[in-house]
C-alpha cells in the first residue's frame, strides 16, 4: 500500500487542469508490477498503464491489486473503464486507497468489482488519510462543483446537473450536423417554462424535477425523455409548436404565454382542476396531450406539480397517453 502511495507521487498532469494522483502495485507471488497515472502517456490512468502497457502479457489472475483511487466505471468512448480492464484480466482481490470524488463514480467501482467476484478492501484509515491529502485539490473541486457549474461544463459532471442526457446529446447533435431528430421524437415530452428571470429563478428548477420523474418512467429509451424550453422559443419555433409533441407547460399566464393558450382551450372543455396546495392543471387534447401547471406564486407552481407527479391520474396516465 505504501509502495502504491509512493507510486502515486510520481503522477503527472497531463495539462494544467487538477489530477488525481494514482498509484498501482500488483503482487502475485513473486511478481511485484507498478505504474502511475500518466507514466506511459499523457493522462492515461494507472491501472490501464500498468495492465495493458506495462504488463499486457503477464498471467495475473488471482492477483491482489493495490490503487490508491478507486479504479473508473466511465470513460469517454471508446476509452474502457479501469474496472472492465481489471475484471477482464481476473485478479483476485483489489485494495483502494480512497473512494473517487467524482459522484459518478463514487461508490460503483467498488460495486462493479464486487459484482464480478473480485473481492474489495480499502487502506486502513491512516493510509487513506495520506491518499486523501495527496489528492487534496482534486477532492476539493468535486467539493465545490454545486457552487461552479459554469466551469463544470466544460467538463462534463456539472453538464449533466442541467441535462442528464447531456454527453449522449453532444454526441448525437455533433454527429448529425444538429438535427434534432437524433435527441427527440413524438414520444419526446417538451417542459415549457416561461422566459422571464423569475421564471428562471423558481419555475427552472421545478420544471427539472418533473424531467427527472419523466426520465425516469422512460426507463433509460432514447426518446422517452423530457427537454426543458423557454416559451418565447416555443412560440416561435413552428416545429416544436406543431401538435406533434406532447406538452407540459409550468408557470401561471403573466410568467408564460402557453398557459394561457391551454387554459383557453381547456376552459371551454371544463378540464381544469385543482391541484396541490393554490395550484392548477388544465388538460388539452389536440394530436398530442398538453398539460397546464400553474399556481398565483411559485410556491403554488412548484405544488401544482408535485401533485401532477403524484397523482394516479396525473403524470402516469399522462406518460401512458403519450407512450403507448
Ligand atoms: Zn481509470
Amino acid at each position: 500500500m505504501k509502495m502504491a502511495i509512493k507510486e502515486a507521487r510520481k503522477s503527472k498532469a497531463e495539462d494544467k487542469r487538477i489530477h488525481p494522483k494514482v498509484g498501482v502495485v500488483i503482487v502475485k507471488g513473486d511478481f511485484q508490477g507498478r505504474a502511475f497515472r500518466g507514466e506511459k502517456g499523457a493522462g492515461e490512468h494507472a491501472e490501464y498503464t500498468a495492465l495493458e502497457r506495462k504488463y499486457p502479457r503477464k498471467s495475473i489472475a488471482g492477483a491482489t491489486v493495490y490503487v490508491t483511487l478507486e479504479p473508473c466505471t466511465t470513460r469517454k468512448h471508446p476509452k474502457t473503464p479501469c474496472v472492465e480492464w481489471l475484471i477482464v484480466r481476473k485478479v483476485g482481490r483489489v485494495v483502494i486507497g480512497m473512494l473517487d470524488p467524482n459522484p459518478q463514480i463514487c461508490g460503483k467501482g467498488i460495486r462493479r468489482l464486487r459484482d464480478a467476484n473480485i473481492a474489495v478492501d480499502l487502506f486502513p484509515p491512516e493510509l487513506m488519510a495520506e491518499v486523501e491529502e495527496l489528492n487534496r485539490e482534486f477532492i476539493h473541486e468535486y467539493e465545490t462543483v454545486l457552487f461552479r457549474v459554469p466551469i463544470e461544463l466544460n467538463r462534463g459532471a456539472g453538464a449533466n446537473l442541467i441535462n442528464p442526457h447531456y454527453s449522449n446529446d453532444c454526441q448525437h447533435l455533433d454527429d448529425s450536423d444538429f438535427d434534432l431528430r437524433t435527441v427527440i421524437n413524438h414520444e419526446t415530452i417538451l417542459i415549457v417554462v416561461g422566459d422571464g428571470l423569475a421564471a428562471a429563478l423558481v419555475d427552472n428548477p421545478v420544471a427539472g424535477m418533473l424531467r427527472d420523474e419523466i426520465d425516469r418512467f422512460g426507463g433509460g429509451r432514447a426518446f422517452r425523455r423530457a427537454v426543458l424550453i423557454g416559451c418565447n422559443r416555443w412560440l416561435t419555433d413552428t416545429a416544436l409548436k406543431a401538435k406533434k409533441y406532447p406538452t407540459i407547460s409550468i408557470g401561471g399566464s403573466a410568467a408564460n404565454q402557453l398557459t394561457d393558450i391551454i387554459v383557453k382551450l381547456a376552459e371551454a372543455s371544463k378540464s381544469i382542476w385543482p391541484a396541490g396546495k393554490g395550484g392548477f392543471g388544465a388538460f388539452i387534447k389536440q394530436e398530442k396531450p398538453r398539460v397546464a401547471l400553474w399556481g398565483d406564486t411559485a410556491a403554488e407552481n412548484r405544488a401544482a406539480v408535485e401533485h401532477y407527479i403524484n397523482s394516479a391520474d396525473g403524470l402516469a396516465s399522462f406518460l401512458k397517453m403519450c407512450w403507448k
